[in-house]
């Protein structure tokens, strides 16, 4: 039977999905439904917010720039959120990456990051088309985003419309030589354009961690061997693993980097690709086929701009990196009574997130248990969404200590 609304939900299966709540309401880490319930948000809305939802100065300056602004035209025209913004970006990020390109999701940032990299080889007379990336990465769903992508069920229906890759084995704890002596060798046997990563920790991919030093590793041999890194800070960007980017940790500087959720604080969809000088000289140029071919109609969106430049205002003004480490260590705290726990596996942490395994025979994303876990969850008011048998906690900044205990509560409570 179909359901009764028209709405077809992402990664949804309507065929097997229970009552679907209606929010109707949200603010700091929590939502509201339409019938008066409370539910604790404790994935950050997939990722994307930060410092709570709604927060006041970021409404405000949505509100702000829409008496001024809305969608203009971005290609031939310029406007002063887009302009503070991209000056601001280049401000924080190291000095080397110089240029900031807008888009709209982190796919799309992707794409371009994608699209420069092949650019500058192409434009730079070098042929250097092949792309190299992580096994069990994830880099978003549009059709480049998931030829990075790992393969699997997610995308076997459009495997002929998925570009070649090669792969790097994940760097397993211990194993971290067989990936970097994998990328050598990449490297000396084909022309690669670039390697694309997820900054220390693998996303969808099941929350893996991986040592910074095996980050500054891969970025030296890239580096040797003149291929581009292209770091998809998507998911780790803006706090999320302790420091304001992932890459910092490793000490090392992306040719382009790929930034989005937090950017606006999880407020309204903005994305940015930064990149190195040369990448965008290379495109620099009399003839105009070297032009960067991309654009999607909402690119820089004022009002979006306005919300990122309250999202840096407040990482200036509010004590962010504080609440971030203190997160962190409720986190710590919390995981340490789970680790002589015979129901849990790879207790695991990064900044502000956090994820353990439940010992099962049964894992993978579509085993059964994932959407039991959600349900156990779901019925004491908390959204944790755990990726197969793989539960992980990814609050709001704002979060507090009695709000976190709660959710390992009732992880503790699974029978
Ligand atoms: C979420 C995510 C993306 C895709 O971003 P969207 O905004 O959902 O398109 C890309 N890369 C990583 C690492 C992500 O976590």
């Amino acid at each position: 039977m179909r359901p009764p609304s028209p709405v077809w939900h992402p990664f949804t299966q309507h065929a097997v999905q229970g009552e679907i709540p209606t929010i109707v309401r949200n603010e700091g880490a929590w939502l509201e439904t339409a019938d008066g319930r409370r539910i604790f948000d404790a994935i950050s809305s997939w990722w994307v917010v930060t410092h709570g939802h709604r927060h006041p100065q970021i409404m405000q300056a949505i509100k702000t720039q829409a008496d001024l602004l809305d969608q203009i035209i971005f290609a031939g025209f310029t406007h002063p959120p887009a302009e503070e913004l991209a000056q601001q970006l280049v401000a924080m990020t190291p000095p080397e990456l110089k240029h900031v390109f807008f888009s709209d999701s982190g796919s799309t940032s992707v794409e371009v990051g994608l699209k420069m990299a092949l650019g500058f080889w192409l434009h730079s007379g070098e042929d250097r088309r092949h792309i190299l990336a992580l096994e069990g990465a994830y880099h978003g769903d549009t059709i480049g985003g998931m030829s990075v992508g790992e393969r699997g069920v997610f995308n076997a229906p459009y495997e002929p419309l998925l570009f070649d890759v090669s792969r790097l084995p994940f760097p397993h704890r211990g194993r971290e030589q067989e990936t970097l002596q994998a990328l050598e060798k990449a490297c000396n046997e084909q022309a690669i354009a670039a390697l694309i990563i997820e900054p220390l920790i693998l996303g969808a991919g099941g929350m893996l961690i991986y040592e910074p030093r095996v980050l500054s590793e891969m970025a030296r041999i890239c580096q040797s061997h003149g291929v581009l890194l292209i770091a998809d800070e998507v998911m780790t960007g803006w706090g999320r693993t302790g420091t304001l980017f992932a890459c910092e940790q490793a000490g090392v500087v992306p040719d382009i980097g790929c930034y989005s959720k937090g950017l606006t604080g999880g407020s309204v969809p903005l994305a940015v690709t930064l990149c190195r000088g040369e990448i965008f000289d290379a495109h620099y140029s009399q003839d105009r086929r070297k032009t960067f071919f991309h654009s999607s109609s909402y690119t820089a969106n004022p009002i979006a701009c306005a919300a990122a430049l309250a999202n840096l205002k407040i990482w200036q003004h509010e004590p962010v990196m504080q609440r971030i480490s203190d997160l962190a260590a409720v986190h710590a705290k919390a995981l340490d009574r789970f680790r002589d726990d015979r129901r849990f596996c790879n207790i695991r942490q990064i900044g502000t997130i956090a994820a353990l395994d439940l010992a099962v025979t049964d894992a993978g994303y579509l085993a059964d248990i994932g959407p039991r876990l959600y349900g156990h969850f779901m019925a004491r008011g908390l959204l944790v969404r755990p990726l197969g048998n793989t539960i992980y906690l990814m609050p709001p900044y704002c979060s507090t200590a009695d709000e976190i205990n709660a959710v390992y509560r009732a992880i503790a409570d699974i029978a």
